[in-house]
């Protein structure tokens, strides 16, 4: 079957019964989300507000000349004259017209959607159960909607600005991780997995070692004096660090009294 929503929704009113010239479906309270999508592929000849009584409304005319009608939407998002596939969002569900409760009435008319005596049986035609209270979703794939989605904004700025970075200095990071747990392959190439290796560490006040070392020569390199490299993390290495956090606007976060580096700046401090 074939559902006008994206998950589930229940049937509130069955086709036929009482009159009913359509099926009346709901996702509200909690049953699914309320974007009305299309079932069948056409063109919309009707989006707006119906004085007839279905509010706000869509019509798509599909290649048999029948007339699908989504009715009582709480907004529309489809235009007059587009072409509709299965899935396209037409609008949201909701209350408009004469409609006593949220929900989609979905009817389909033959041969014009002026002719409300020519409704067909449009819970056969989906092959949806025509019993009031069945929760349904699609049991077929929908492809994506045609609409152009809103673009998502950047979240994370290291997983959208990620370039790989090729030098010396990455390859001797790379073998002093080796030394610490041998996972990585010493290429000279930071990628994710050397991120991900290297973010298992911090620079705190008072370490020391290689990878101490290591950073106090890169810090220096980019222009952030922190001091002969000893391997001791002490003044002024504490300050390059934050010099270099606050230049490159990255977080800082302060351990044992000073900011120290670790997650992110590594990769900046690779750059
Ligand atoms: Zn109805």
């Amino acid at each position: 079957m074939i559902v006008p929503y994206k998950g589930k929704t229940k049937i509130t009113q069955p086709y036929g019964v009482n009159g009913h010239r359509g099926i009346d479906l709901s996702a509200a309270f909690g049953i699914g989300d309320l974007t009305i999508t299309a079932v069948q592929a056409g063109k919309v000849v009707f989006a707006g507000w119906n004085t007839g009584g279905y509010g706000n409304c869509v019509v798509v005319r599909d290649s048999q000349n029948r007339f699908w009608i989504y009715a009582h939407l709480s907004k529309v998002l489809t235009k007059f004259d587009n072409n509709v596939i299965i899935g396209t969002e037409l609008g949201i569900e909701g209350n408009t017209g004469a409609s006593q409760g949220i929900h989609l009435h979905l009817e389909i008319r033959e041969g014009g959607w002026d002719r409300p005596n020519k409704s067909l049986d449009v819970a056969t035609i989906l092959g949806i159960p025509n019993v009031a209270g069945t929760i349904i979703s699609n049991t077929v794939s929908q492809p994506e909607p045609t609409q152009p989605q809103t673009p998502v904004q950047p979240q994370t700025p290291i997983v959208n600005k990620f370039t790989y970075i090729y030098n010396d200095k990455v390859l001797e990071l790379q073998k002093i991780l080796n030394r610490k747990n041998n996972v990585l392959i010493e290429d000279g190439i930071f990628g994710e997995k050397t991120l991900d290796e290297v973010k298992k560490y911090t620079i705190e006040y008072h370490d020391r070692g290689n990878l101490t070392k290591w950073t106090q020569e890169r810090l220096t390199q980019l222009g952030f004096n922190a001091g002969y490299p000893d391997g001791y993390a002490e003044e002024p290495t504490m300050s390059a660090i934050y010099a270099f956090q606050i230049a490159n606007k990255l977080g800082t976060a302060t351990r044992k009294g000073f900011s120290y580096l670790g997650g992110e700046d590594w990769y900046f401090l690779c750059k």
